[in-house]
């Protein structure tokens, strides 16, 4: 074997998010101080996703959202920078770090766990005016956005201004976007007990989706409770409706509907990281044909990628950027992108590796799907648990209690799992905060006018 670092296999990580972390911190344990872990990533941090829709309505610190890489993986090497390209023939990554270094890190073996981005759609005004859903900083600025609104809609005279401020519209009703708009709805009516100047049918809360339902990766009965529980609340469920542009904010949608909003998140699917397309930076073709496979890296059952001339025995990928065959649904079926395969991916590739530089044969990923679970706001929740052959469905206050469970326990490392239940409790004993802290393009501003004028 071709070994880097001191005589140790160097395994180089690409991404520190649900692969990239489980695979590191699994391979220290498995092999101990006998390899070499270096992990790349453009944030120093992991973001938990699941947590971001109570980051979104303030029941979780943002911070508590994240796993910071270089504690959770003490003994690994973290590198912060941006992978701008991967030559598996020669073995080296190119990596672009903050100040604009460029690196070239080698390898014996690459793990590939570079997820995904939203996946946009040719919408006039939409790469303009909206904002995702995926990052902690977006999750931060929708809820500091909806909180600073309703501060500024109770003190404005202009009824047009105020209904602009106090329409929000949320694109996708999948899991991250059905959850995030409940979430806010709840967040929102929390909040307006402070405000006697609003009422609650001031508010506008849009949820769009393409698709004749929302969630739907539940049963129907469960798609028909949070339709239900969404439009009790007062949220406008807009199905089977296109966005047909959102200019100057204001969004027009297939029903003939035109409306003024002052915050439009999109959460209408993701994408493979598109880093892995540009066959200039990268040398690992991708799959082409159109569908969910399209952009990802073709996996085989026991994660190795697939190059031009068949398996490659030192690169492995999972997650969202990878196209994994799920077994344990059938051979023609792929594995769904998320965290809980991702984890589960991590793992396998964790044990491959291991296997490979000891001379044992690899094993195939199989996990059979556990069910999943949404909150819906605060003792509001569904979804479903697979335990062996038996489907268990909960709504309410029990699938709220098992969703927050379920992310808890799947949350990395104990400081945080701490962390949040703190913030939990905190939340439930003294409400959520109702600031909203206005983005600020220049946050020395105020010092700057402190100091007074230039002098010349
Ligand atoms: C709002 C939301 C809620 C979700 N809720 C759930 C849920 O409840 N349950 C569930 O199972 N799944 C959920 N998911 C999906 C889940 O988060 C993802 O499927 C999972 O995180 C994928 O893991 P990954 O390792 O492939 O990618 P990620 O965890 O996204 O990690 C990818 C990493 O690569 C890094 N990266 C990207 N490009 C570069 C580059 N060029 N250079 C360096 N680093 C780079 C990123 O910074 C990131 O850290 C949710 C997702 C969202 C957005």
């Amino acid at each position: 074997m071709n070994t880097i670092s001191g005589g140790k296999p160097h395994v180089l990580i690409l991404g520190g998010g649900s692969v990239g972390l489980t695979t590191a911190s699994d391979l220290r344990k498995s092999l101990g101080s006998d390899v070499a872990i270096t992990v790349v990533d453009s944030r120093p941090y992991l973001t938990f996703a699941p947590f971001l829709p109570e980051v979104g309505s303030g029941s979780i610190d943002p911070r508590n959202a994240l796993a910071p890489l270089r504690k959770a993986l003490s003994g690994t090497k973290v590198v912060t920078g941006a992978v701008t390209g991967v030559r598996s023939s020669e073995k080296v990554v190119a990596v672009e770090t903050e100040d604009g270094d460029d690196l070239e890190i080698s390898y014996d073996y690459l793990v590939i766990g570079l997820g995904s981005v939203p996946r946009l759609l040719p919408i006039p005004g939409l790469a303009e005016h909206a904002i995702g859903f995926k990052w902690v900083e977006e999750a931060v600025a929708v809820r500091d956005r909806i909180l600073a609104n309703l501060a500024e809609a109770a003190s404005t005279k202009d009824p047009r201004t105020r209904k602009r401020l106090l329409t929000f519209t949320f694109i996708g009703g999948g899991f991250a976007g059905g959850e995030a708009v409940a979430e806010a709805e709840d967040m929102v009516r929390d909040a307006l007990r402070y405000y006697p100047d609003l009422h609650s049918s001031d508010v506008r809360f849009v949820l769009i989706d393409a698709a004749p339902f929302i969630f739907p990766e539940v049963s129907e009965e469960q798609r028909a409770y949070a339709l239900n529980q969404l439009r009790e609340r007062g949220v406008e469920v807009k199905l089977e409706t296109f966005v047909n542009s959102c200019e100057n904010n204001v969004v027009k949608t297939s029903d003939d509907d035109e409306f003024e909003t002052d915050l439009i998140v999109w959460n209408a699917g993701v994408k493979p990281n598109p880093l892995l397309s540009d066959s200039e930076a990268f040398d690992i073709p991708v799959l082409s044909e159109r569908g969910p496979k399209m952009g990802k890296l073709e996996c085989l059952p026991d994660l190795r990628v697939k190059g031009a001339e068949g398996a490659l025995d030192d690169v492995f990928s999972g997650g969202d950027c990878a196209a994994v065959p799920d077994l344990a649904s059938g051979e023609d079926k792929l594995c769904p992108p998320n965290a809980q395969h991702a984890v589960r991916q991590g793992k396998r590739i964790a044990d491959n590796i291991t296997r490979s530089v000891q001379g044992r044969p690899l094993v195939d990923y199989y996990h059979k799907n556990m069910g999943t679970m949404a909150t819906l706001g605060m003792y509001k929740g569904m979804g479903y648990l697979l335990l062996g052959d038996k489907r268990i469905e909960l709504k309410g206050l029990p699938a709220w209690g098992a969703a927050r469970a379920y992310h808890l326990i799947t949350m990395p490392t104990i400081g945080r799992k701490a962390a949040v239940v703190a913030d939990w409790v905190s939340s439930a004993i003294s409400r959520r905060d109702i600031i909203g802290i206005p983005q600020s393009t220049n946050p020395r501003g105020a010092f700057e006018l402190a100091a007074g004028p230039k002098k010349k």
